[in-house]
């Protein structure tokens, strides 16, 4: 059996007395506790012993083990904060804390480069309220109170008449009822709805977009979206535009690119399809225009909108949502 488990703990305490280095402190924690370490050793055997003695030297081998940890611990914090005692020495010869330059957060450099290719075309940036009345985020978008729409959108409440805004299309109505036709905004920012899994999270990232003046056709609105993707992605990126539904534009259309994966082949991101919807899109409903005094006879224009996010998994090949807002350095760097 060897040594008493009374003398290795002797032995360990009177060595950690004459340690005076972390590194020397860790040295002596492996050499008493670690897999291979003394105690450990002597735990090990205690199977050895005739069965009447076990469950006693064990416990007591147990207690010595718990004690030289604190014993090793404590001795550790002591020296760790003796490093730079009030009014002592510094020691000048330890080396310095280099200062690692920090980079721009994945989405806010994407958000920049969507937000450079519409100045380019000609569009202004426009702001609006995260916390926005019910009328803006869906009344006065042509979303009445009974609609079915606004199931489509799980929507955080802040009371009856207050909501975090569950996309940046209320800012199309603000932009609109301060300023007369021609309008052309792009509208960044945050957007909250009640999600969380792969591919949602609470808050996330939008840019919307408005155009108005008079003339204004579906082509306008397929050239400016054909521009964007080309620059975003690059110019062997197709689009296909699909029928769909949102109350605030008619006709509406989902947006599809060329899977940047596979390029149409078919693959796992793309769920076989060789598609990736990335935007919807539409003529605005004239009755956005009614609300906001616009002659819909005379006006007509187009909106779009698309997740920050998605853009950006999709560019960077990213499978995870929640990547983004772990803020690990591991990820983060790589950008
Ligand atoms: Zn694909």
């Amino acid at each position: 059996m060897g040594k008493p488990i009374e003398q290795i703990k002797n032995e360990a305490l009177k060595a950690l007395d004459a340690a005076s280095d972390v590194e020397g402190i860790k040295a002596l924690s492996s050499h008493y506790l670690g897999r291979k370490g003394l105690v450990t050793h002597f735990l090990r055997n205690i199977s050895a012993l005739p069965l009447e003695k076990r469950s006693a030297v064990g416990k007591k081998a147990n207690e010595i083990k718990k004690e030289l940890d604190k014993a090793f611990q404590a001795a550790l914090i002591q020296l760790q904060t003796r490093v730079y005692p009030a009014g002592g020495r510094i020691d000048v010869s330890l080396p310095g804390r280099t200062a690692t330059p920090g980079s721009l957060h994945p989405i806010t450099q994407i958000n920049e480069e969507i937000c450079d290719i519409f100045t380019g075309l000609g569009f202004d940036i426009a702001e609006g309220p995260e916390v926005e009345t019910d009328f803006y985020n869906f009344e006065a978008l042509n979303i009445p109170k009974d609609h079915p729409a606004r199931d489509m959108q799980d929507t955080f409440y802040v009371s009856d008449n207050i909501v975090l805004r569950t996309h940046t299309s209320p800012v199309q109505i603000r932009t609109m009822e301060n300023q007369p036709p021609p309008v052309r905004v792009i509208v960044p920012g945050k957007v909250f709805r009640r999600d969380s899994d792969l591919t949602h999270t609470p808050m996330f990232h939008q840019v919307e977009g408005l155009l108005v003046d008079e003339n204004v056709s579906f082509g306008d609105l397929k050239g400016t979206l054909t521009t964007f993707v080309h620059q975003m992605f690059d110019d062997r990126t197709s689009l296909r535009f699909r029928p769909s539904f949102f109350p605030f534009t008619e006709p509406s259309a989902e947006v599809d690119i060329l899977c940047v994966m596979c390029r149409g082949k078919g693959c796992r991101v793309c769920s076989q399809t060789g598609w990736l919807e990335v935007l919807g899109s539409g003529m605005v409903h004239p009755a956005l225009f009614e609300q906001v005094e616009y002659d819909p006879d005379r006006y007509t224009g187009f909106a779009f909108g698309m997740g920050v996010e998605r853009i950006a998994m999709l560019k960077y090949g990213i499978d995870d949502i929640r990547k983004f807002f772990e803020n690990d350095f591991r990820f983060l760097a790589q950008f």
